[in-house]
């Protein structure tokens, strides 16, 4: 198995594993338990919210567990001090756990601005400064997006937000743990990440709030996470995520191979297939590529690489069941016949250059036939109708 669905998940690390195990068994105490064996959670909670706070250059009490990214932006978005309404900033190519919940709040009477993208599927920083206005609480913006890997202006961004007072927050799920992130240096007051996305185990993530902004709770009962986040902490997961972050730490170097990877598997594709290009700009996330190749059906590529054990998605959300065309793809200007024909593949860690290799060709031979196919067919109908 070839596994290049990296942005959807990842495979967690042995060590993390390693660092979880104990926690489910010999380690159980609830970590608001006054005894030693709660206590020891506890101590394993506080050195987890320490590593992932190192990562992002924030303090210990800045960092909130969440049950994982969605929670985060649901969170930065409808609890912060930003209650009766306002103005919010935010961009069309947000991941949807932004979009739906400034949906809701556009039915509770707030007033949202989505700023557009580029061709690259960048935005343009002047682009929010224009948006300001007098009643405007919160800009939201992704550090980086999970469909083309485009990493956005955040330090400008935050810049501005500083400038006119207005609450910044970054959903930066998928940047975490593969670009430098300092929350200080740019600006940031909330920021969202998740575990799974960089080797560590799913359902757990975080909300950095900056000590002194306004957050209320999105849910209510004890008094975990300085009463702001309850719920019994699921501490090997917390333990996972802090042995996760504390890796990434470690391991900066490695995103230079994974980013060789993808300008390998970019260049080779556009080279040996005609029609094919790379969807999004050049400043991109070390392992997320988003490829067109004229004339093929997407979803049949992906079938087919599936049935020779590679694993690639479409750029296409998928809502209960029906494959939307992609909001990202059409915020960047393609139109439908080119988002069918688009695929992501995202490398990680674990992958070889001979995955992608093997990939390269598996693309070429899939396309070659996909292609005579439909020559096929165009013939047939051109004889029927002269
Ligand atoms: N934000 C982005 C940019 C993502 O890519 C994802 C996951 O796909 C999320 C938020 C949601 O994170 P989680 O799966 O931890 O809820």
């Amino acid at each position: 198995m070839i596994y290049l669905d990296n942005a959807a998940t990842t495979r967690m690390r042995d060590e993390v594993l390693s660092a979880m195990l104990p926690y489910m068994q010999e380690e159980y105490g609830n970590p608001s338990a006054v005894y030693s064996l709660g206590r020891q959670a506890r101590r394993a909670i506080d050195t987890a919210r320490k590593q992932i706070a190192d990562l992002i250059g924030a303090d210990i009490d800045e960092i909130y567990f969440t049950s994982g990214g969605t929670e985060a932006d649901n969170w930065a978005l409808s609890a912060s001090g930003i209650s009766g309404g306002g103005h919010i900033i935010t961009s069309a190519i947000e991941h949807h756990a932004v979009l739906n919940t400034c949906k809701r709040l556009e039915s509770r009477g707030y007033k949202i601005t989505y700023v557009p993208v580029n061709m690259n599927g960048e935005i343009d920083p002047d682009d929010i400064k224009r948006s300001v206005r007098p009643d405007t609480k919160l800009i939201s913006i992704m550090a980086a997006n999970n469909e083309t890997g485009v990493i956005q202006p955040v330090k400008d961004i935050g810049r501005i937000a500083e400038e006119y007072g207005v609450l910044f927050h970054t959903d930066a799920v998928q940047a975490f743990g593969s670009i430098d992130i300092d929350v200080d240096d740019m600006h940031i007051d909330m920021l969202s990440v998740s575990a799974h996305k960089h080797y560590g185990p799913k359902g757990i993530g975080a909300l950095y709030c900056r000590k002194g902004s306004k957050i209320r709770p999105l849910i209510n009962g004890g008094s975990q996470e300085r009463n702001l986040r309850a719920g019994t902490e699921n501490t090997a997961a917390v333990v996972g995520f802090g042995e996760a972050a504390r890796l990434a730490a470690l391991e900066r170097s490695k995103r230079g191979s994974i980013n060789n990877l993808r300008l390998l598997l970019e260049s080779e594709l556009i080279s040996s297939i005609e029609g094919t290009a790379v969807n999004g700009g050049a400043r991109k996330l070390p392992g997320i590529s988003n490829i067109y190749i004229k004339g093929v059906d997407a979803n049949a590529l992906i079938v087919n690489l599936d049935m020779r054990g590679i694993a690639a998605s479409n750029g296409a959300a998928c809502t209960s069941g029906s494959t939307e065309p992609s909001h990202v793809l059409m915020a960047m200007g393609f139109d439908e016949r080119r988002i069918a024909s688009s695929i992501r593949l995202s490398i990680g860690m674990y992958n070889t250059e001979e995955d992608i290799k093997i990939c390269i060709e598996e693309i070429k031979r899939i396309t070659n036939e996909q292609r005579k196919v439909s020559n096929l067919f165009s013939d047939k109908s051109k004889s029927v109708l002269v």
